[in-house]
């Protein structure tokens, strides 16, 4: 997940609306990701918070928890670089 992409979600009351370009790449990962934890191995973020798709499925932007997710993330690249889809999870 992009942190522009988390910046973009607009809140609207006690609703938060998700951008499009950030619910297209949460569907995106659900439904490439294999869960196949080569990207987990090596990252502390994923192994913290899950898988890619795990975290997809899960993400909830009315969560404060999950709002600040993506912040946590270094932006190293590591996880695209080991993925066999793939998969930019940054
Ligand atoms: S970009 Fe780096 S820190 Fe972020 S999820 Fe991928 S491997 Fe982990
Ligand atoms: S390496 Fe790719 S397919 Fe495997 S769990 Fe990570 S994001 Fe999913």
């Amino acid at each position: 997940m992009r942190r522009q992409d988390i910046t973009r979600a607009k809140r609207t009351g006690s609703t938060v609306e998700l951008g499009s370009s950030l619910r297209e790449r949460l569907q995106t990962v659900s439904s490439i990701c294999t869960n196949c934890d080569l990207c987990e191995k090596e990252c502390a973020f994923l192994r913290d918070r899950g898988k890619p798709k795990e975290i997809a499925d899960r993400y909830d932007p009315t969560r404060k928890e999950d709002q600040g997710m993506a912040f946590e993330c270094s932006l190293c690249g590591l996880c695209t670089a080991v993925c066999p889809a793939g998969i930019d999870a940054a």
